[in-house]
């Protein structure tokens, strides 16, 4: 029997339809929209492109944006100038810092400057730290936008076996105390890990994002298990994920495409936290005034 397709280009347009209605209603009784900064320092090619991304996506639901280049042999200095002029903006409600920096700067470093309750990336470590604690906070955008495939695809996480295949800061440690924070039993897994295949076969709930091109086979895969790729490889052929995506959804019982699957959730999620951001701050701002 063929697995159920997650479809993550649906689930971020629904998503979008609402934040779009959230961003009207926002800026209608606070006379102005969210705004989002984006912080590129250099050129490097793909960090041109996300960001272009960003903003486009930004625009089409309303989300001002307001986009920031420094020079690739920009100081220290100029950068966290930077970062605490937008910390300090009313109108910038969300503060992203793109990564990779040129390799003079320490990005993990500059990105932690951002202001906690502007961070919508959720990378920060004050961010971080709230999500290991089990508090409110801006949670990162792709383990965020899997959480919401799970969802959608009706996908019950409290006891279920949940394996994640990576353990980067950037998704699968966050991704990790997401499944945990909804009572998931979680293993992580990871380059070290002894017998991943035999792992990766109890679980109910399987997520890969190693960034090796169709590494998880069917005989990874618990028959009618839910498999989400969040891998993203390029082939000559053209972009596969970390699933061999043919033969497991034979054997899965729902699965994530790639591409189509995770990548359209991680922006969809970014614009998400732009509007929470721009939420709280009001309300915030309510409660002080
Ligand atoms: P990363 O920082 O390179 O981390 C990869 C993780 O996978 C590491 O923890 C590594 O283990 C583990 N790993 C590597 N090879 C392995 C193997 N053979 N067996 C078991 N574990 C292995 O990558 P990342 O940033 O987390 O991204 C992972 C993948 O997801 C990439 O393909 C990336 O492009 C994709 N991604 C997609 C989106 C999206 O929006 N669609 C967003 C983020 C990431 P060690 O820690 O032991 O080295």
């Amino acid at each position: 029997m063929s697995a159920r397709l997650i479809d993550g280009r649906a689930v971020a347009a629904a998503l979008r339809g609402e934040l779009a209605a959230d961003v009207a209603a926002f800026a209608e009784r606070h006379r102005r929209p969210p705004g989002l900064a984006t912080v590129l320092v250099g050129e490097d090619p793909g960090s041109v492109v996300y960001v272009g991304m960003k903003h486009r996506e930004c625009e089409a639901i309303g989300i001002r944006s307001f986009d920031h280049r420094l020079a690739a042999d920009a100081g220290e200095a100029a950068v966290v100038e930077l970062i605490e002029a937008l910390n300090a903006d009313p109108l910038v409600s969300g503060v992203l810092v793109q990564l990779p920096m040129p390799a003079h700067l320490d990005g993990v470093k500059l990105t932690g400057l951002v202001d906690v309750a502007k961070d919508v990336d959720g990378l920060t470590p004050m961010s971080a730290g709230l999500l290991a604690l089990g508090r409110p906070g801006l949670r990162p955008c792709t383990p965020s936008g899997v959480m919401m495939l799970l969802e959608s695809a009706g996908v019950v996480l409290e006891g279920a076996e949940a394996v994640v295949v990576g353990r980067s800061n950037l998704f699968g440690k966050p991704m990790a105390q997401l499944l945990l924070g909804a009572n998931a039993t979680v293993t992580m897994c990871h380059s070290r890990t002894r017998d991943l295949a035999h792992l990766c076969a109890r679980a109910d709930v399987l997520i890969a994002a190693a960034g090796r091109a169709r590494m998880v086979g069917a005989d990874w895969v618990k028959p009618g298990a839910t498999v989400i790729d969040v891998g993203v490889n390029r082939l000559e052929g053209g972009l596969v994920g970390d699933v061999d995506f043919e033969a497991v959804r034979e054997r899965a019982g729902a699965i994530t495409p790639v591409p189509g699957g995770v990548g359209p959730m991680t922006i969809a999620c970014l614009l998400r936290n732009t509007v929470l951001a721009a939420q709280a701050a009001a309300d915030a701002e309510t409660t002080v005034g």
